[in-house]
């Protein structure tokens, strides 16, 4: 377990703004530096299921997913920017980061791989490919690599789904997962390796039909854990028939997530062309996450925004809207992504992430939002502002069985 109390607040709260630099600005190393890692051995590596965050391809070179902060052991993910001025060097047998030429985090510690990746489904698909290590006990299942919005011209701009699938779909053996496949790879996880959330989401399938799928996953994963209650967060657009959705709740999905991505009513339409055309318009949108708070109840609900493509007090009046309705709002970090239509663009500096984050948190405070409801409707609990929430709330997460020692 990481200890916060050991450390003080502002402490804490600088290498949390820390790793929010490095998670706007990337880092910049030689491709082969981890050459003296084992990574998908001892050291986790990063799975490419779904989104890239790397700049540049490494197919035929695994990367570690993340390391931990010296004090807090706060996660962070590794996104690879040789343009970044702040760097990876590997001296003297250790790996540290530096700002220019000054030492930032010294000795980094690289999580480590669950045996649950050494495993595979009976079909022999890997069990990483299948539901990824989140973190703090959280599994993500990416039941599609791929978008359907693409073939109609409707992606939204900023993804890369489709990129990052021509590039590690093959080389890393991801595809289609099915709901067996599923079943097997969350049962093995809950019943052996400490995990106990899992988040199902993906990219549009062809005539939205993924209703079906996602009720055999459950029942595939309630079989396989015994479990009727899986803490399970169904991640899916808004649907034009809201009455669907008391289908995910009947199924046994304690949480739900229709991301917004944009909250101007004109840049979300102009941002996200297919959720606006293929879902009923933003006005559904709206509609179909209140009705999701009434399915599901307050704060188990949640809708990511894309933080940095609209202006800023646009992008706050969304997710006090939000939240004041019983909605968890995550802000999340618009790292441009390769093969995304707004490939070249520039995300804010990390002041501007850093104040939207700090406003976010008060509003979760103010309205008394639990660790347990984010850490529950959400991917992973490891974001900055899931940081920055456990720091003044001094939440400590829990070592599990067979999770990294320090989670
Ligand atoms: S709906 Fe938008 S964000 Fe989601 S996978 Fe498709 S293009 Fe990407």
């Amino acid at each position: 377990m990481s200890s916060l109390s050991n450390y003080s607040k502002e402490e804490l709260i600088k290498e949390v703004q820390l790793k929010n630099r490095i998670l706007v600005e990337g880092l910049s190393f030689p491709i082969d530096i981890f050459k003296n890692l084992d990574v998908g051995g001892e050291i986790q590596e990063t799975v490419h299921v779904l989104f890239t965050a790397d700049k540049h391809a490494h197919k035929d070179v695994e990367f570690p997913a993340c390391f931990l902060t010296p004090k807090g052991k706060f996660r962070v993910g590794i996104r690879w920017n040789q343009d970044s001025l702040l760097s990876i060097r590997y001296i003297d047998g250790q790996y540290h980061v530096f700002d220019r030429n000054t030492p930032v985090f010294e000795n980094l510690y690289f999580v480590t791989r669950s045996p649950y990746y050494k495993l595979s489904a009976s079909d022999g698909t890997s069990f990483r490919t299948i539901a990824t290590d989140n973190g703090h006990g959280a599994l993500f299942v990416s039941y599609s690599n791929e978008c359907s919005l693409k073939d109609k011209g409707l992606d939204c701009l900023f993804c890369n789904i489709n990129a990052t699938k021509s590039i590690y779909g093959d080389a890393q053996g991801i595809s289609w997962k099915t709901p067996k496949q599923v079943g097997e790879a969350v049962g093995a996880g809950y019943r052996e390796y400490g995990f106990d959330h899992v988040t199902i989401s993906g990219g549009f399938v062809p005539e939205r039909r993924e209703v079906e799928y996602y009720l055999d996953v459950a029942e595939a994963i309630q079989n396989a854990t015994g479990l009727e209650d899986f803490n399970g967060t169904a991640c899916v657009g808004a649907p034009r028939d809201l009455t669907v959705l008391e289908k995910y709740k009947e199924a046994g999905y304690r949480t739900f997530a229709t991301n917004m991505e944009v909250w101007s009513e004109k840049m979300f339409d102009l941002i996200c062309p297919g959720k606006a055309q293929e879902c009923g318009g933003r006005s559904n949108w709206l509609a179909a996450l209140k009705y999701e708070v009434e399915l599901f109840g307050k704060y188990r609900v949640r809708s990511t925004l894309v933080s940095g493509i609209e202006p800023k007090e646009s992008l706050m009046t969304g997710i006090e809207y939000l939240v004041e309705n019983g909605v968890i709002a995550q802000p999340s970090q618009w790292y441009v992504n390769v093969g995304s239509a707004l490939q070249g663009h520039r995300t804010p500096d990390p002041d501007w992430h850093w104040e939207v984050f700090e406003r976010t948190v008060s509003l979760y405070r103010k309205h008394g939002v639990t660790w347990d409801q984010l850490r529950d409707a959400n991917a992973g609990s490891d974001s900055v502002p899931f940081d920055l929430y456990r720091i003044l709330e001094g939440i400590d997460v829990k070592l599990k069985k067979g999770l990294d020692q320090y989670e």
